[in-house]
């Protein structure tokens, strides 16, 4: 009936009110956090499996609230990637993380590599690859030692403008990985196209990686794609040996996860750096 309907209507936009602000609410706080230099950066070692050795970390974004509690970036990122946020936070991300990678080449690492996340309205945004250039150039580093890391489902809004990016990034040296590879249904003649350096397979593969199960059979073959198409591949999420061990098996020998390493403020990081020189 009618009545019905409208009582309807009104629940659904008390809820959505409400929603909306808390995200608000959040926004809010993300942008004073940030102004006020409450964010911060851990880094994640990404090793070789078979010696345990660092190659390279991925810097990962923290903020902690005013009341000391830290909110995770899956529920934070969403919020600053929808109002725009994420295009300064992200360059600050990135500047951040390219000087951090000069400190740990001084600590005697020499060739290591940064992975930073790159959201999709972030490179998207008509200065980002300007953005790029300054913070290499303002940091010195290597360009080839810089990899950004992006999602499939980016590739897939525009993939005109993101290919034409891809190639200004490439031409600039940085590197590319496909994040969370896998959970993005993109297409293989679309990965051929966007002639990115590197598959990093998602966590969601690596939980029942062993011999036999689905998730086995799908990071094995993310592992043969890479091979054939002359790309790197490194596990996510890699949290026990038995993941180690069949990763190794597949011929995937670069991994990320608890087992190795858990994320790291820098002080910690070039302690431990330091332990597995
Ligand atoms: P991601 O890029 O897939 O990052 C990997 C996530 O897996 C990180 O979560 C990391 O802490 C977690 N992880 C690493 N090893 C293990 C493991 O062995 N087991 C389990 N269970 N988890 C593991 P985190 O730091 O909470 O980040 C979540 C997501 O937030 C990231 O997923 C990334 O999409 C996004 N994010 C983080 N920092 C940034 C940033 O600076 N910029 C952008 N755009 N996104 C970011
Ligand atoms: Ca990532
Ligand atoms: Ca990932
Ligand atoms: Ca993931």
């Amino acid at each position: 009936t009618k009545s019905d309907l409208r009582s309807d209507h009104t629940y659904f936009t008390r809820e959505m009110g409400v929603e909306i602000r808390e995200r608000v609410r959040m926004m809010h706080a993300l942008r004073a956090a940030f102004e006020a230099e409450r964010l911060y950066i851990v880094y994640q070692p990404q090793v070789e499996i078979g010696s345990g050795k660092p190659f390279g970390v991925e810097a990962l974004l923290r903020w902690k609230n005013d009341d000391g509690e830290l909110i995770p970036p899956d529920q934070f990122i969403p919020i600053a990637e929808y109002s725009g946020l994420i295009v300064n936070i992200g360059e600050w991300v990135l500047r951040t993380a390219c000087f951090e990678l000069v400190r740990i080449s001084e600590l005697g690492f020499q060739q290591f590599r940064m992975a930073v996340n790159v959201s999709q309205a972030q490179f998207m945004h008509p200065l980002f690859l300007q953005m790029l250039k300054r913070a290499l150039t303002d940091s010195g580093i290597s360009p080839q030692n810089l990899e950004l890391e992006i999602t499939e489902s980016m590739a897939m809004t525009d993939p005109e403008l993101v290919i034409a990016n891809l190639e200004k990034i490439k031409e600039m040296g940085v590197r590319i990985s496909i994040d969370d590879f896998g959970t993005g249904f993109s297409s293989l003649s679309q990965l051929q196209k966007l002639k990115v350096n590197k598959l990093k397979i998602d966590r969601a593969f690596i939980n029942d990686i062993c011999i036999g199960t689905d998730e086995g059979s799908i990071a094995k073959m993310i592992i043969e794609l890479s091979q054939s198409l002359q790309l790197e591949v490194i596990a996510e999420g890699v949290e026990n040996q038995l993941q180690a061990d069949t990763l190794r098996t597949f011929g995937c020998h670069h991994a990320q996860g608890f087992l190795f390493a858990k994320p790291k403020n820098k002080n910690d990081l070039y302690s431990w750096l330091e332990q597995h020189i």
